[in-house]
């Protein structure tokens, strides 16, 4: 029988179609070779000496010594010149009738070039790498949030061409807005309905119903937990999340931030080698700038690879139909190593 499943924070609606489920099977793993070939690609805006090709860098952290804007770095940081947002445009709302709401597009968005090297998979980095990069997102949360028109900061990353991502060269996006997203506010609505009626964090009631079930858990260390949700919306959804409570990824110290590049470099491996490096998205959700979410909030990442299409029925009712059964998904990814 196919079980409807309900996400708590939000209230969505998940069908695990169990009849069309299959056992999640081992790609062939030959046809995706690690070092997917150069290193470097002269036409590239994101590689050595293409440096002055992009807008300057608002973040470097570099291997040598240099010059902003030369090679030698290991992460840079850069506005995005494609961005859709711009700040430059005055922000303003209008109410007409309460029908037509508008908001001209104010905000700051920029790309985080995650190493020098063109077609080394984020998967593939080695720790410290991913430990930049963590440190990256977080450090620019802290800068952008000073702008006192930004309400929420977007930290995602798109894996392959299906998935959004429309230059090789390895880089994530960050895209500070002035609006708090749907998607966050309905899940700190959620949150806060629940810390309301049972004074606490449903995250942290999630994470001990987690641990103590331990079927949909694919990766933990010491303070961070991978598990499959029970109401995952696609084949493989995989979240992040520390065991203690924390409302927003800026206040990471820099312990935490080891703790998480171990987790987060095993979780990117495991979908990598398991799923053959599947298109995917993964985002970080964070508490908003201006909002105090403390005691009831608690962020986390949330990775989901593209292994189906957005359809009628999703588009049509906001609900999902997902073809794997998440405690199968995770088992199958707990094994691979
Ligand atoms: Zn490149
Ligand atoms: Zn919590
Ligand atoms: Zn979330």
């Amino acid at each position: 029988m196919p079980e409807m499943r309900r996400n708590p924070i939000t209230g969505e609606w998940t069908i695990i179609a169990t009849e069309r489920a299959q056992r999640p099977h081992k790609p062939s793993l030959d046809a995706t070779p690690f070092f997917g070939g150069k290193n470097h690609d002269p036409e590239c805006f994101f590689c050595y000496e293409n440096e002055h090709t992009t807008p300057p860098e608002v973040l470097v952290y570099r291997e040598k010594p240099g010059a902003a804007n030369t090679p030698g770095w290991s992460l840079r940081v850069v506005t995005n010149k494609f961005s859709a947002l711009n700040l430059n445009e005055e922000f303003c709302m209008q109410d007409d009738n309460h029908l037509q709401v508008c908001c001209y597009a104010r905000g700051l968005a920029e790309v985080v070039i995650e190493s020098p090297h063109h077609t080394l998979n984020t998967a593939l980095f080695p720790i410290q790498q991913i430990e930049l990069l963590l440190k990256a997102y977080k450090e620019r949360y802290i800068e952008l949030s000073k702008e006192p028109s930004i309400k929420y900061i977007a930290m995602f990353k798109n894996n392959g061409s299906q998935a959004g991502a429309s230059l090789e060269h390895p880089h994530s996006q960050i895209i500070a807005t002035p609006i708090v997203p749907p998607v966050i506010q309905a899940e700190i609505e959620g949150a806060k309905q629940y810390y309301k009626e049972n004074k606490s964090c449903i995250y942290c009631d999630m994470i001990d119903n987690e641990l103590k079930d331990r079927s949909r858990i694919i990766y933990e260390n010491e303070e961070f937990l991978s598990f499959a949700p029970y109401a995952s919306r696609s084949p493989f959804e995989t979240w992040l999340i520390p065991k203690f409570h924390s409302d927003s990824y800026h206040k990471l110290t820099a312990k935490q931030l080891k703790g998480l590049s171990e987790a987060w470099k095993t979780v990117l491996y495991k979908i990598y080698m398991g799923l053959d490096n599947p298109p995917y998205n993964y985002f970080i959700h964070t508490s908003p700038t201006r909002q105090d979410t403390e005691e009831f909030f608690h962020w986390h990442m949330e990775l989901i690879p593209k292994m189906t299409i957005m359809a009628g029925f999703e588009l049509g009712t906001g609900m999902f139909i997902n073809i794997a059964i998440p405690e199968q998904s995770a088992e199958y990814l707990r094994g691979i190593r």
